[in-house]
């Protein structure tokens, strides 16, 4: 049986600038490189997902249906340059409502690697932050910090031990690669 892998993303400061709550499509930019990044990974054979907590829905300074239009200009984007992605995990609630899902949480990983047959420790978890790296090793993926974002002072301040550092997600294609 062929098992299915997957690249598990966070998404701002990870794959686009990160000014705070994104709540219009026009306020979303992808890094330079971002999208032909994705397009190597899904040319790689990895499905993608994008696992992002968005604590300004559960602070009401992000409306849900401003959010799916966020979502959706990065879908359109994804799909004129081919590249479909399985899905975008989000978290909407505050740190202090203890849910399931928020990051470092695995839920949200986990849920998704049932739901399409991945294999975990074949997978990789990307992104900027400490609760990133976190839920990677939480779910049992291999683990990628990226230094765009937050990464900087997470390699800094964090005493979590990434698998991989690397510059930004384009770097990380040549980790997924080899
Ligand atoms: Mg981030
Ligand atoms: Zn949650």
């Amino acid at each position: 049986m062929v098992s299915n892998k997957a690249v598990f993303i966070d998404r701002d400061g990870t794959l686009n600038h990160d000014p705070g709550f994104i709540n219009r499509p026009e306020d979303f930019s992808f890094y330079e490189g971002s999208v032909k990044a994705l397009k190597d990974i899904s040319e790689l054979g990895f499905q993608i997902f994008i696992v992002t907590n968005q604590s300004g829905l559960g602070r009401g300074y992000i409306k849900e249906s401003d959010l799916a239009k966020v979502h959706d200009k990065i879908r359109v984007e994804l799909r004129k340059n081919g590249i479909n992605i399985s899905g975008i995990l989000v978290c909407p609630h505050l740190p202090e409502d203890n849910c399931l899902c928020r990051k470092p949480s695995p839920y949200m990983v986990k849920c998704a690697a049932d739901k399409h047959e991945i294999s975990l420790p074949d997978s990789f978890f990307i992104g900027d932050r400490e609760s990133d790296i976190k839920t990677g090793k939480n779910a049992g993926c291999k683990t990628i910090l990226v230094l765009t974002g937050n990464g900087r002072e997470t390699l800094r301040k964090s005493d979590i031990r990434p698998d991989f550092v690397v510059e930004d997600i384009r770097e990380a294609v040549t980790i997924l690669g080899a």
